[in-house]
């Protein structure tokens, strides 16, 4: 199984391979999650990438691209693949469509998650993560069982992503309306995309995209 999960910054795609991750045993491969094990490990890749990222503008896509070659070499056959913040752009889906050739692998499903975008601000402004195991969490929407202790790990550390403020989300919306968003028809001409009402509650998400994939 490969799916990509399309949408928005905010959309809810990584909340959602999450829960993919876990109940499935897929592999997420999060070309965000990618860049910020870079930037963070200081690697050439992630040195180049960091100014990007802060300013919320898209990475090369060879860059990207190789990520997740990298990625998909490192997993077995049999794994099932969630994409997510990739593809971004017509050259990544066309890479991307390389990648999986060279895998024996071939795309199920697109899965858009639909949101109105004027929820996306207090989202991404809301957003937070364990700082030890990743779970994201929301201030309001998603808060942890018990408060202040990560309910996947126990840890008391979390983070939250220097470009999650008002302005970068700003100029990511743009960037996902002038080079994401037009990758759709791609997909919509191989009869692969789905549409899931990314404004329901998160379980409910989980529940639509569940009847998608099974
Ligand atoms: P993306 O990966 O698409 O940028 P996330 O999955 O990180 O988005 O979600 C952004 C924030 O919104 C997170 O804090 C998450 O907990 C919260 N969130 C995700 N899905 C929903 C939803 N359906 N309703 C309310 N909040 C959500
Ligand atoms: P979100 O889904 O919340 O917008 P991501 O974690 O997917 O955020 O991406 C964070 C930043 O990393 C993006 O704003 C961009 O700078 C960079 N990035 C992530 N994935 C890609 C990609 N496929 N192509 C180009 N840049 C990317
Ligand atoms: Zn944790």
């Amino acid at each position: 199984m490969n799916i990509i999960l399309l949408g928005p910054p905010g959309a809810g795609k990584g909340t959602q391979s999450q829960r993919l991750v876990a109940r499935y045993g897929m592999r997420q491969l999060s070309t965000g999650d990618m860049l910020r094990a870079a930037v963070k490990a200081q690697t050439p890749v992630g040195l180049q990438a960091k100014a990007v990222m802060d300013a919320g503008e898209l990475v090369s896509d060879e860059i990207v691209s190789a990520l997740i070659s990298a990625e998909l070499e490192s997993m077995s056959d049999e794994m099932g693949a969630i994409f997510d913040g990739y593809p971004r752009t017509a050259e990544q889906a066309h890479a991307l469509d390389a990648i999986l050739d060279q895998h024996g692998r071939s795309l199920d499903h697109v899965i858009e998650l639909d949101v109105n975008v004027d929820a996306l601000v207090e989202r991404i402004t809301g957003r937070y993560s364990c700082a030890n195991c990743g779970k994201g969490y929301h201030d309001v929407f998603e808060q942890p069982r018990q408060p202040g202790i990560c309910d996947k790990c126990g840890s008391t550390e979390f983070k939250r992503r220097p470009d999650d403020n008002e302005a970068t989300v700003r100029t990511r919306m743009a960037e996902y309306r002038a080079k994401t968003a037009p990758i759709l028809p791609i997909y919509e001409k191989r009869g692969i995309v789905r549409r899931v009402d990314g404004m329901e509650d998160i379980d409910e998400v989980t529940a639509a995209i569940a009847r998608i994939i099974v």
